[in-house]
């Protein structure tokens, strides 16, 4: 796939480094499509606004698509119900405000997206970031697959400064790709425009209505093993209400003590608990990133460190799935790293859990347990949290690579931010020590930094975690146990109806 980036007078409302051409078609006049992925909203992405803008100057129309893809990483009902109904908001708002339609297709992107653009006459296809192999593999499949004629672009809407202009090269550790991160700032940390509507309607041939009852049932009900939550709204409105919403927003009401607290799983509210909607696309980190910044000369040590973890860390993740084609196993580790979790792979270990045991959070530990039972049940585990009960995985497991699987397993199947670059960068970073540096060495872990109960309890009230969650978990089961009892007595009174 040859990536050549795009002449910057071309270009004038997207800063030109965001772009890339995966593919130079040999040109002709038609359609503009913006194949959705990872950036699903209307405001602030940059992959709408260029595909808008290139459309409006070619005097073509323009459309959304999106793929469902049958299966994506094991995504399960409560990741598709999310990612659904937020999308069934975008669809509205595309056609209402902007009249851009808005097209589903069901299937491998590969095909779907490819006989979108072919059928359409497309000539200019934009489509999102994502450094996952995957979306990778089947970006090259779609440039294989269109006509000569269609160029291809790729638009970072996802991080702040795109991850090829950030860097070119694997970074070792926050502290490298940091400097490089900042300087670039001034170019990329700036306001949006708006969205302009299209000038050339989009003549629909055939009725494209969608059924989003019926989608969303279907995947409640094929994903069902790990059900929806319900305190995490979907959609850009409740993502901006997260970030800075009068009730309980994050910069509006909560942002004064995240430095103090942010590592402290018993104020889980000191968090922005935006990471759903940063992982859907919901938000865009650079609209997070400029309000942050707003607020600075009030909250200067708060706002500092929010930005470090939304730009520095989440960029890091992806610098480190882009270029480590073994993001997620042993070999994507450093080779001291390598060498010690092998050194200790045969290491005795006092307690050796199953992947069941484990998912069923049946060990000796009951911090752990509650942590377990909180991604479980919750879909979302406190950010300390997760460091703990990664690492606790590779003590108790017959070996590193087995951890490492049974981790992100489990990571990707409850989370409802799974699946995710710092979802992998996070589960290495715990069991393989990647942007870490080697600590002293111990069994099991060799020179992996350690983590173990004792040093939680000095840190935070390890009884009121637990107790927290027990509460939560138990609310949430009753919750379960109410609709179930009001399912079966709909359905007693379906068949009874004289009852
Ligand atoms: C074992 C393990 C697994 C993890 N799995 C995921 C995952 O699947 N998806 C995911 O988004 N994050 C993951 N993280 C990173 C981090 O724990 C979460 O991003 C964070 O807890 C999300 O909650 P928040 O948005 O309320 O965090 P906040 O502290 O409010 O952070 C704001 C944003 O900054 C980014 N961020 C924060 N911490 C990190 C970090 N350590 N690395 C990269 N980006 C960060 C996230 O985008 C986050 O939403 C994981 C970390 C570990 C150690």
């Amino acid at each position: 796939m040859a990536t050549t980036p795009s002449p910057p007078s071309m270009l004038p409302s997207v800063n030109s480094g965001r772009i890339r051409t995966l593919k130079e078609g040999s040109g002709k006049t038609g359609p503009v499509v913006y194949w959705m992925f990872r950036d699903q909203r209307l405001k602030d992405n940059w992959a709408l606004i260029h595909a808008v803008h290139q459309a409006n100057k070619a005097k073509v129309p323009v459309a959304v698509v999106f793929n469902l893809f049958d299966h994506f990483l094991g995504a399960k009902a409560r990741h598709l119900g999310f990612m659904l109904k937020g999308l069934r908001q975008l669809c509205h708002q595309l056609q209402h405000s902007l009249h851009i339609p808005f097209f589903l297709v069901r299937g491998e992107a590969e095909e779907t997206v490819s006989k979108f653009v072919r059928e359409c006459g497309a000539s200019l296809l934009v489509t999102d970031m994502s450094p996952l192999r995957e979306v990778k593999k089947c970006k090259a499949e779609i440039c294989e697959r269109v006509s000569d004629l269609v160029t291809v672009h790729e638009v970072d809407a996802h991080n702040v400064v795109p991850l090829w202009v950030a860097s070119e090269k694997l970074e070792y550790s926050a502290r490298t790709i940091r400097g490089k991160i900042n300087k670039k700032l001034s170019d990329y940390l700036v306001d949006f425009p708006d969205v302009e509507p299209p000038n050339t309607k989009w003549v629909i041939t055939e009725d494209h209505v969608i059924d989003w009852d019926d989608i969303i049932a279907q995947v409640l009900r094929s994903g069902s093993e790990v059900p929806e939550v319900d305190w995490c709204e979907p959609g850009e409105i409740a993502a901006m209400e997260v970030l800075m919403g009068s009730k309980n927003g994050f910069l509006t009401k909560r942002l004064r003590n995240y430095s103090t607290d942010r590592n402290n799983p018993c104020k889980p509210t000191a968090l922005s608990g935006l990471s759903p909607y940063l992982h859907f696309g919901q938000i865009s980190a650079q609209r997070c990133a400029l309000e942050a910044r707003k607020l600075r000369a009030s909250y200067p040590q708060a706002v500092d460190t929010f930005l470090e973890e939304l730009i520095v860390r989440r960029e890091l993740a992806d610098n480190f799935c882009y270029y480590q084609p073994h993001y997620d196993s042993i070999q994507g580790a450093w080779e001291w790293a390598r060498k010690t979790l092998l050194d200790h792979a045969s290491d005795k270990r006092q307690h050796v859990y199953t992947r069941e045991q484990l998912e069923k959070a049946k060990t000796a530990d009951p911090l752990w347990n509650a942590s377990q039972l909180e991604m479980v049940h919750y879909g979302k585990m406190h950010g300390f949290m997760r460091m703990y009960w990664a690492k606790k995985i590779l003590e108790w497991t017959r070996g590193p690579e087995e951890a490492l699987e049974i981790c992100i397993y489990l990571n990707d199947k409850y989370e409802m931010d799974g699946r995710d670059p710092s979802g992998y960068n996070g589960c290495m970073w715990s069991i393989c020590g990647v942007h870490d540096q080697g600590w002293r060495e111990r069994p099991i872990f060799g020179k992996i930094r350690y983590m173990n109960y004792e040093g939680c309890k000095r840190k935070f009230d390890v009884d009121r975690y637990i107790a927290y969650v027990n509460k939560i978990v138990g609310e949430l089961r009753k919750r379960k146990a109410e609709n179930l009892l009001s399912e079966k007595e709909k359905v007693r009174r379906c068949c009874n109806p004289e009852d």
